[in-house]
């Protein structure tokens, strides 16, 4: 999807400078693929943020990104404006014994040094996220047993006409890597978290990221898992008993390390990811009848066709990967 000239033209005066136009997603996503952002905004603060919605017409649509250490931008890109926040909503303070306030944009694994520095023993899980707390609060993601919205007090949010909302955690239905805010187009600025006052085992966070390194793939650039655990089962597990550790599509691979991590090994697009995705769901749902949900968020548009001779019936379409598929 080429940049429009019309995107330009939707975007109000005082901002247009600020806007960067067919912007690659792939630098701002942990798979390194994917197309371009129509538009990529980085607000200076709040108030700027909020009179870019105002100004914004409503048909434009908008996506916030955090750290893209959870998403798929498809090679066609991202249509309208990207609202990319790394960086500005960074503040993090303790507001009582028991709690603290969190903006969008602090990276988990500072959240949980701050929780080890204040005696908050069982902020520590946040180590194990990559992302922002803005990510995590979209995703309810989780680690080492524990889960962001187990410690939601209230939240601060932010609409597509720039208004901004106090809400209560139990606004929110909130699941496994599944969060339903109660309107659409919504999007949180900040936390407040609360966790028990306990002091940290000396060593024990260690102990779990050594694990972690032991067993995941933490290197290569990949989204973490790319599904869900089915009830009562792992993913992991299910892959790896289909026989797909090391399956590949173009530079795509199923890790050898950790069957529910996918890595670009280098080149490989967000459609040879995808098609990775959809293969892997399809094996272990004829091998072992479950159907696995991703975890990953998918977005975006398709490849457009490239251009060259009609297709014949049989042939695999244009912009599909090359060959060079399966086990290596
Ligand atoms: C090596 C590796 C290991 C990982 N391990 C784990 C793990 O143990 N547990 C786990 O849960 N996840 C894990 N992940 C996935 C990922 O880090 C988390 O899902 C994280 O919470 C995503 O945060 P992000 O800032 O990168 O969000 P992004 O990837 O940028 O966005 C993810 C989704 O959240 C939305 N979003 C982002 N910010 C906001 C906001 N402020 N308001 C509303 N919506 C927003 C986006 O629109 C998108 O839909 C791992 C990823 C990697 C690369």
């Amino acid at each position: 999807m080429p940049p429009s000239e019309g995107i330009k033209q939707m975007i109000a005066a005082t901002f247009r400078a600020r806007v960067r136009y067919g912007e690659p997603m792939s630098a701002h996503t942990s798979w390194h693929a994917g197309g371009p952002a129509e538009a990529h905004f980085t607000p200076r603060d709040r108030d700027d943020l909020a009179a870019f919605l105002r100004a914004l017409p409503a048909q434009v649509p908008v996506y916030w990104v955090g750290l893209g250490s959870n998403l798929l931008v498809r090679d066609g890109g991202i249509r309208g404006v990207v609202i990319a926040t790394a960086g500005v909503f960074t503040r993090i303070e303790r507001r009582a014994e028991r709690r603290i306030y969190c903006e969008a944009s602090v990276p988990c694994a500072r959240i949980a040094r701050a929780c080890v520095r204040w005696e908050l023993a069982d902020g520590e899980f946040f180590s194990g996220i990559p992302g922002l707390l803005g990510g995590a609060l979209a995703m309810n993601a989780g680690a080492f047993g524990d889960e962001t919205w187990r410690h939601v007090v209230s939240v601060q949010t932010l609409d597509r006409r720039g208004r901004q909302y106090a809400r209560e955690a139990g606004e929110f239905r909130v699941g496994y890597r599944e969060v339903v805010l109660p309107a659409a187009h919504e999007w949180f600025l900040a936390a407040e978290l609360q966790f028990e006052p306990r002091v940290p085992e000396p060593g024990k966070l260690q102990a779990l990221l050594t694990r972690r390194r032991e067993t995941q793939p933490l290197g290569a650039w990949s989204c973490g898992s790319v599904f869900k655990n089915p009830p009562g089962d792992y993913a992991a597990r299910l892959i790896e008993a289909a026989g797909l550790k090391g399956y590949r599509i173009g530079d795509a691979v199923v890790s050898e390390k950790h069957a529910n991590f996918i890595l670009n090994t280098g080149h490989a697009s967000a459609t040879q990811i995808e098609q990775l995705i959809l293969h892997v769901r399809a094996t272990v749902e004829r091998v072992h009848g479950v159907r696995l949900e991703p975890e990953v968020r998918i977005v975006g548009e398709p490849a457009p066709p490239l251009p060259g001779p009609p297709q014949l019936p049989g042939q695999p379409p244009t912009g599909q990967p090359p060959p060079g598929e399966g086990r290596c």
